[in-house]
């Protein structure tokens, strides 16, 4: 068979731990053996973003920018632990936070739906894809304990000195008290990015949050999302044969659950963290959820979404064996080899990315697992592989499909 030829590089980064030493094998196994594999490298190991004093982070993200498609390993977000262990210059900010600020994306995670690995709610049949704005609410808030009777307002200054005050509360006694804030910009570009995601993945997009109640501050994000979507989107919507749903959070909530899935759920920061987490669980495991970073102007950014595997990577230093699943970073690289070719008009990409995913969830189906999805599948009798024997297995299972 010929390698597929590409035409613009992917912007590949490489990451620390386990998850490097799987990146290897993926590539060595899965990749280079088919494509005639087109990158520009930056190694965001931390060791090299500690040389660089953290350079390579910010050229990769503009890298990103620049040709729309990245593949991302995952890597160290150091804390005082990391930095005696790899004997830092600072402590270094996690990339995905820089990588993140410099596209203004957002992030959405998808689970990875395999026959044997059942999700707990039965009627999930197809993957909930979650996207959590992730700026400010009550991540940015401001509180203060009231320690006994008084008023507490809100107070807004115009540039020119004007005051605008809104009572809180008159207190009678003591109490505690929360500010918030956002941003219409940064709603705008979360709007954006999910309206992009959604034609690209051609699946609904459902938004919801309380503007019932808060009837200023959330009802401006279901405004902002209303606009946006009137201004640019519908007419692709309709073409693409999708829609744009919107309702309340509760509402939203009591639906996901008799849904079977298949669309994107847009969550605001707080919804997003609780939920995440529901989903993913009830989904069964975070070794097989997807990640990728959607700019709003649609650059994409592809990643696994759990972290670096430490435990393991030191049982593989020490020469044990280890079972380490490598389905999400396989996922994270034919979501932007199918990107690319998408982008690119290169059919074959977008094929073999297809048939390389296909042979993943094959060779699960087939009773084949690492040990982290052979302690909760539903199969009977499944045989634990070792991270590269797994890889390999895929590998068998990919070339019977070309
Ligand atoms: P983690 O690497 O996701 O691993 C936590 C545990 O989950 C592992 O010890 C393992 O459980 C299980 N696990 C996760 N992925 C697995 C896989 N692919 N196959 C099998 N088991 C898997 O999270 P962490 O230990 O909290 O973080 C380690 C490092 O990763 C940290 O330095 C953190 O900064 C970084 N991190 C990076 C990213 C990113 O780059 N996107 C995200 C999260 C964390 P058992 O040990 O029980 O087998
Ligand atoms: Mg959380």
């Amino acid at each position: 068979m010929e390698k597929i030829v590409m035409q613009t590089p992917l912007v590949e980064m490489d990451g620390d731990e386990m998850t490097r030493i799987l990146w290897q094998s993926i590539k060595e196994e899965l990749l280079l053996p088919f494509i005639d594999l087109k990158t520009e490298y930056y190694d965001l190991g931390l060791k090299n973003r500690n040389e660089t004093e953290d350079r390579v982070t910010f050229d990769a993200a503009n890298a990103t920018a620049k040709y729309g498609v990245g593949v991302k390993c995952a890597t160290i977000t150091p804390n005082q632990a990391r930095v005696e262990e790899y004997d830092l210059k600072q402590m270094w900010k996690s990339p995905n936070g820089t990588i993140r600020a410099i596209l203004d994306g957002t992030v959405f995670r998808t689970p990875i739906v395999v026959k044997g690995i059942e999700p707990v709610v039965r009627n999930w049949t197809k993957p909930i894809t979650i996207a959590r704005h992730a700026y400010g609410d009550l991540y940015k808030n401001v509180e203060m304990k009231i320690p006994a009777a008084g008023k507490v307002e809100l107070v807004y200054t115009a540039a020119d000195g004007t005051e605008k005050r809104e009572l809180v509360h008159e207190f009678t006694g003591a109490g505690v008290v929360q500010g918030q804030h956002n941003l219409n910009k940064s709603i705008e570009s979360f709007a954006h990015s999910c309206f992009q995601y959604a034609l690209a993945t051609k699946q609904d997009l459902w938004f919801a949050t309380k503007d019932t109640i808060s009837k200023k501050y959330d009802h401006t994000f279901k405004d902002i999302f209303q606009d946006v979507f009137v201004r640019e989107y519908e007419s692709q919507f309709a073409a693409a044969g999708i829609t744009y749903f919107y309702t309340l959070i509760d509402d939203a909530v009591a639906r996901v659950m008799k849904s079977d899935g298949g669309y994107i759920w847009a969550c605001k920061n707080y919804d997003g963290d609780v939920m995440s987490d529901m989903v993913s669980s009830a989904f069964g495991s975070l070794a097989m959820m997807t990640s990728v970073l959607v700019s709003p102007s649609g650059v994409f950014e592809y990643e696994a979404a759990h972290g670096t595997v430490q435990r393991h990577y030191y049982k593989h230093l020490a020469g044990e064996e280890t079972s380490t699943n490598s389905v999400a970073t396989i996922f994270a690289w034919s979501g932007a080899l199918r990107k690319r070719g998408e982008l690119d008009g290169i059919k074959e990409l977008e094929v073999f990315a297809d048939k390389l995913e296909q042979a993943a969830i094959q060779t699960i189906e087939s009773g084949k697992m690492t040990k982290d999805l052979a302690l909760i599948t539903t199969l009977e009798d499944p045989q634990v592989l070792d991270s590269f024997s797994f890889i390999r297995e895929v590998r068998a299972n990919l070339e019977a499909m070309l």
